[in-house]
């Protein structure tokens, strides 16, 4: 099965996901693509890519994320945190990132990153 890519971001770093995702829209129309609700929404109305939805992040969508990577489905996260402000699904992000790393799953959380990551495996 072919690997998917997930997408997320938290609300004030969803514009810089969104513009992101344009700027790649050739690298990330080549994966199917998965995605917290809100962000999936927001990618799907800026670009005529698809995205699967789960659901919000706050709702139980980054442990939904979290079963993809355990399940050894994902290729590569962008993840876009906001480090600047406190989230009640803390928690949640935590193990999706716990889970990235026993899976050896690459996680881009920043768009510097995310550049670098995109090299990588376009490479
Ligand atoms: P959202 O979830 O895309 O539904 O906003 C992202 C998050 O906050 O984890």
């Amino acid at each position: 099965m072919e690997k998917k890519i997930a997408l997320i971001a938290h609300d004030k770093k969803k514009d810089e996901l969104v513009d992101f995702v344009k700027k790649h829209k050739d690298f990330f129309s080549q994966y199917e693509l998965v995605g917290t609700g809100t962000t999936g929404t927001r990618i799907i109305q800026a670009t005529d890519l698809n995205v699967v939805r789960y659901l919000s992040g706050p709702m139980g969508g980054d442990q939904q994320v979290g079963a993809e990577i355990a399940n050894e489905n994902i290729l590569a996260v962008f993840f876009f945190r906001d480090p600047l402000s406190a989230m009640p699904h803390e928690p949640d992000v935590q193990a999706l990132i716990r889970l990235s790393d026993v899976h050896k799953i690459p996680v881009a959380t920043n768009s510097k990153t995310a550049e670098l990551l995109i090299k990588g495996l376009k490479a």
